[in-house]
């Protein structure tokens, strides 16, 4: 799945403006509603949710701008560093990810909902990634076990699909919250009146 989509999802899914604020959304400390721009767990949510591509393509891609020789599009499997499988192994296993999720449970548990979004990229890479080049391996280090998906990158019809999903969810996100500030404002009636 691209890194945008990525984002978008976990935004959407795991941060207080999204589905996780439920009926009242994003508030300030007084409780009163905030934009996503003022929202530390839309943030949170989408640092979390960059994390597997940003520590492995990410920054190979980063590398390569600095060192003048970045070549746009798919890289040959023999061309990657070490660090990069390493990065990616560590970073797309569900086991890794429960494990961190565990300790900001007990240490930092405000976190936990924004963190659901590295998992949730684990989970939505696996079906859209094929064996032939980098299947999820969610279950690292216990298992090399990987799912054969469809991989996004030579199928348009599997990108169209997940973004008309993230549309459908994104939808339901702007339908929930102006439906809360219809009732708030006492309906369109108030509104156009007042
Ligand atoms: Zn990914």
């Amino acid at each position: 799945m691209d890194t945008l989509a990525h984002v978008t999802i976990g935004t959407i899914a795991c941060s207080r403006s999204g589905l996780a604020g439920g009926t009242r959304g994003a508030v300030n400390a007084e409780g009163k509603p905030v934009y996503f721009w003022s929202d530390w767990t839309f943030w949170t949510a989408a640092g979390f949710a960059l994390i597997p591509d940003l520590s492995s393509f990410g920054a190979f891609i980063i590398q390569r701008i600095i060192s003048g020789n970045f070549v746009p599009g798919k890289p040959e499997l023999d061309t990657l560093p070490e660090y990069v499988f390493f990065n990616y192994n560590l970073t797309y296993s569900l086991v890794i990810a429960a494990g961190v999720g565990f300790l900001l449970w007990f240490f930092a548990r405000p976190i936990v909902i924004p963190f659901i979004s590295w998992p949730l990229h684990i989970l939505c890479d696996i079906p859209v990634h094929s064996r032939d080049y980098f299947p999820t391996p969610f279950l690292y280090p216990l298992s090399d076990y990987t799912i054969d998906g469809i991989s996004f990158g030579g199928n348009p019809w599997v990108i169209y699909t997940y973004w008309s999903i993230i549309l459908i969810l994104f939808s339901t996100v702007v339908l929930m919250r102006g439906g809360i500030r219809l009732k708030l404002n006492g309906g369109l009636d108030t509104e156009s009146s007042g």
